[in-house]
């Protein structure tokens, strides 16, 4: 925070005039650098360079647009068939982002276990009214 010393921001509620996710993630990536090398850690910490990716969903194949930012205004970009970042998630950021593809993976594993085991539950109870049926058919 410019003026404060020791005190740390990321994300949308910084005075920053693009918000974006990915942006916020890059932001926290070098808060955290700066925090680990003030607490002593071995790291030299870096400055923000922002950079945006982005995924432009068509009626076709998808387009993968990035954009180097400087002062809060993009100064160069580029859109390709193929992703130009690796791996091409939807949050482009060092720290952060496998931290939170890991959170979105283990979100949709719980997901589809609570929907096979919804199935289980619901075909069990269904299975005596077939039954009831076909016996009394
Ligand atoms: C409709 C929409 C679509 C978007 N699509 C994209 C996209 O495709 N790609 C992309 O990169 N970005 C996208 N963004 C922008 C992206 O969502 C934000 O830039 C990003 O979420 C900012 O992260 P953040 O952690 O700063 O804030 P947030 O994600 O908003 O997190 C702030 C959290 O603080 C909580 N909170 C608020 N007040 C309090 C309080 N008093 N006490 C405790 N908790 C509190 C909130 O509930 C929230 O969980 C989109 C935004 C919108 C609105």
């Amino acid at each position: 925070m410019p003026g404060l010393e020791d005190i740390y921001a990321a994300g949308d509620a910084i005075d920053f005039p693009i918000k974006h996710g990915g942006l916020a993630a890059q932001q926290a990536d070098v808060a955290a650098q700066a925090i680990a090398a003030q607490a002593g850690a071995s790291l030299t910490p870096e400055m923000f360079d922002p950079v945006i990716h982005g995924m432009l969903l068509t009626y076709g194949k998808p387009r993968y647009l990035t954009a180097q930012i400087s002062g809060g205004h993009g100064f160069s970009s580029e859109i390709s068939d193929t992703p130009t970042w690796s791996p091409p998630g939807k949050i482009v950021a060092r720290y952060l982002a496998p931290y939170l593809d890991g959170l979105d993976r283990e979100r949709v594993r719980s997901d589809t276990t609570l929907t096979s085991e919804r199935l289980t539950t619901d075909h069990a109870d269904a299975q005596p009214a077939i039954t009831a049926s076909a016996v009394s058919a």
